[in-house]
């Protein structure tokens, strides 16, 4: 399922566009176009990291909030 998902990036020797797998991401591929060899980078890369470590603090902070809004809830209940 994995191997469905690439990404493009424009080889910086003869300017083709290339559909790469991410599991290729960060290693040395070779250019179908023109065989040169370069790095599997993209910017796009970094900005999907970054919002998985967003939903990450996202997720905290939901647990967090949920955790207050539970000792709130109850709250009453103890009260009665
Ligand atoms: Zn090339």
């Amino acid at each position: 399922m994995s191997s469905s998902v690439r990404f493009s990036k424009i080889c910086p020797t003869c300017g083709r566009s290339l559909q790469i797998p991410v599991e290729l991401l960060g290693k040395e591929i070779c250019c179908q176009g023109c065989g040169a060899m370069l790095r599997a980078t993209t910017p796009e890369t970094s900005k999907v990291v970054n919002t998985f470590e967003g939903i990450d603090e996202r997720v905290d902070r939901l647990i967090q909030a949920a955790d207050r809004q539970l000792q709130h809830a109850s709250a009453p209940t103890n009260l009665l």
